[in-house]
């Protein structure tokens, strides 16, 4: 009886929890610097921010913008990975690292000294790594359609597609991404044209999803690789477990650490200004505010993921006990 008492309060609790950070954040002066690499992501305002979580026991609690699309950017690395982890198995990692880089999101530094193996699979070259595995369908267009159907049943939802006019303003200004991909074609670390793999890159980038839709398609990161309201498995408990290590390590490019320092959740960001974070066991979370960091992170989505896990004590370094979702 406690335990039901005690679990609706906390409930209650979530639901205030969520609508106060998302008041706070209205109110924050310091809302960082939306992405300006691409007219279409220059022009977003920044005094938006939403919010999402979703329970393992299937509740959802929305505050501020959660129902705004806004652009995936390498938030999509996650179910890319997922995809081709199901396609090729641990045989990704004789081509991809599972080490932090230390370095920004679409450095090119390290790839000479480690001969074309990109460090991990969350900053650019090893998501290109990851496209190239993923473009199994042929041309880029039908792998692209698969990764967009694989999002949209782990979502739920039907209707996410992708903002067409990123996709075409990532290809023309891709220049950094270009070289990447024809620097890991000269140590033989891709096995298609650098512009199908770049193609299918630029295309899940270019995803448009909103803070409900992330938060949904996060589920099975929280769940040990379940659906948690169907029981069915995306994939295997182990994966899920993986995926959510590299996350925590790697997630943040840069500044991985200071995300794990402050939030203590695995979690991925990306230049759109969203995140989308995982309390194993308790609930999938997607914040966005397009107001960018230095590390080209969601200024004010980290600081509510601060807030969240500070209030709820859901911090994977905090206390086993705290109350469950
Ligand atoms: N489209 C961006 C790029 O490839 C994605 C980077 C990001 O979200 N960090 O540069």
């Amino acid at each position: 009886m406690t335990d039901v008492v005690e679990r609706l309060n906390f409930m209650h609790d979530l639901a205030a929890i969520v609508a106060d950070i998302a008041e706070e954040m209205q109110a924050a002066p310091d809302r960082g610097k939306p992405a300006d690499y691409i007219p279409p992501l220059a022009r977003v305002d920044v005094a938006q921010f939403g919010m999402a979580v979703v329970t393992v026991d299937g509740r959802v609690f929305t505050a501020g913008s959660a129902d705004e699309l806004f652009s995936l950017q390498s938030i999509s690395k996650v179910f890319a990975l997922t995809l081709a982890l199901g396609k090729v198995g641990s045989q990704l990692w004789d081509r991809v690292g599972r080490e932090p880089s230390g370095s920004a999101f679409n450095s090119i530094v390290q790839l000479e000294s480690e001969r074309g193996i990109p460090r991990n699979p969350f900053i650019n070259a090893g998501a290109i790594v990851v496209a190239d595995v993923n473009l199994t369908r042929g041309a880029p267009r039908e792998s692209l359609a698969e990764l967009i159907s694989f999002v949209r049943h782990l979502a739920d939802d039907d209707t996410i597609a992708v903002d067409v006019e990123v996709a075409k303003s990532e290809s023309e200004t891709g220049f950094r991404n270009v070289a990447l991909a024809n620097y890991m074609k000269s140590f033989g670390n891709l096995h298609h044209t650098p512009e199908d793999v770049l193609a299918l890159y630029f295309g899940q980038c270019a995803v448009a999803m909103n803070c409900r839709q992330l938060a949904m398609a996060g589920r099975y990161l929280m769940a040990a690789g379940l659906n948690p309201t169907s029981g069915h498995r995306i994939v295997p408990e182990t994966r899920a477990r993986r995926i959510n290590a590299l996350m925590l390590t790697c997630g943040h490019y840069d500044a991985s650490g200071d995300f794990a320092f402050r939030v203590g959740l695995p979690g991925k960001s990306g230049v759109g200004g969203g995140i989308l974070a995982v309390a194993p066991g308790r609930a999938s979370i997607a914040v966005w505010s397009p107001g960018l960091n230095a590390q080209g992170n969601s200024q004010l989505g980290t600081l509510a993921l601060e807030r969240l896990a500070t209030r709820t004590g859901w911090s994977v370094f905090d206390r086993a006990d705290a109350p469950p979702a």
